[in-house]
């Protein structure tokens, strides 16, 4: 190789590399995305829509907008309807965009008969509803969830079901910080009442009134819905702060019918939320 050569492959060599190592230290790059979550179309297109500087990243079947909201990354995730898509949406958001905390948020059914269509149940924690061992029943004997077992997935190493440690609900607590962003904003919430309550999550619309009862006399539950506390659960183990947000939309213990516009207003709080947040966080 000639001088002339050599000094070339050195210009274009350094002209690959220094932008691409000042981008990697520029701060705004550092700085960890608040994760907002929602699994329905009309629970996250709101959000998406008011974020700056939007990119849009299509995962298989999940849908992902990486933009910032004064100044401050936020992610806001389509995660699919179910426990099943919750959890995988939030493995991937926590791979690919590692947050400093994850807010989901959407609709929800009452389980308190107090809690109308537009008040927001803000999680204190999350359970599974949908864990349990079934007692043994001979054939033609039928079958009665009310008597069923429940499961701590989470609890221990041993056989499902044969565990005594196991026999508790899995329960995920919601984070204090995200809480008092929440709290901080509940004023401006003019819809309904902003509630701290349970939020049970399974992949069952229940509308048994004696089962949802067992529900709230077990495990305190004020809403049910099928993404929370399987995206907390995720939340947990990836050791990242976790807050859900549910506005109630329909209500089968005093027969509020659902209403599809109240994930609209739950944006709305949602979003005061998130700036409340993002104001509390390290620039
Ligand atoms: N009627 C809606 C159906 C929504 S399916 C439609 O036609 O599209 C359930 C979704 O809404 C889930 O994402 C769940 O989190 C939420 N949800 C609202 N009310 C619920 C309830 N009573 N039980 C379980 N999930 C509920």
């Amino acid at each position: 190789m000639t001088a002339h050569r050599r000094l070339s492959a050195f210009l274009i060599a350094a002209f690959l590399t220094v932008p691409l190592s000042v981008s990697a230290q520029s701060p705004a790059t550092d700085l960890r995305p608040v994760l907002v979550q929602g699994a329905m179309q009309l629970e996250i297109e709101k959000l998406a829509g008011r974020l700056a500087d939007v990119k849009v990243e299509r995962v298989g079947g999940w849908t992902f907008w990486s933009g910032t909201l004064d100044g401050y990354p936020v992610v806001v995730s389509k995660t699919l309807k179910g426990v099943a898509n919750a959890a995988a949406a939030t493995v991937l958001a926590v791979e690919r965009h590692r947050p400093i905390a994850i807010i989901n948020q959407g609709t929800a059914g009452g389980h308190d008969p107090s809690l109308r269509l537009y008040d927001i149940v803000l999680g204190t924690s999350s359970v599974s509803l949908g864990a349990f061992k079934s007692r043994y029943r001979p054939a033609g004997a039928g079958s009665n969830p009310l008597d069923w077992k429940v499961l701590d997935l989470m609890a221990s190493e041993g056989s499902a079901g044969n565990d005594p440690n196991e026999h508790n609900v899995a329960r995920f607590p919601g984070d204090v910080g995200l809480m008092a962003a929440a709290l901080s904003v509940k004023q401006a919430y003019k819809r309904g009442r902003v509630v701290e309550g349970v939020i049970g999550s399974s992949d069952i619309w229940h509308e048994e009134l004696d089962l949802i009862a067992r529900f709230r006399a077990e495990f305190g539950t004020s809403a049910e819905d099928m993404e929370t506390a399987s995206a907390a659960q995720i939340a947990k183990l990836s050791k990242v702060p976790f807050l859900g947000v549910r506005v109630v939309s329909d209500n089968i213990t005093n027969g509020d019918p659902y209403d599809r516009k109240t994930g609209e207003a739950c944006q709305d709080y949602v979003y005061q939320v998130v700036k409340a947040y993002i104001a509390t966080l390290k620039r």
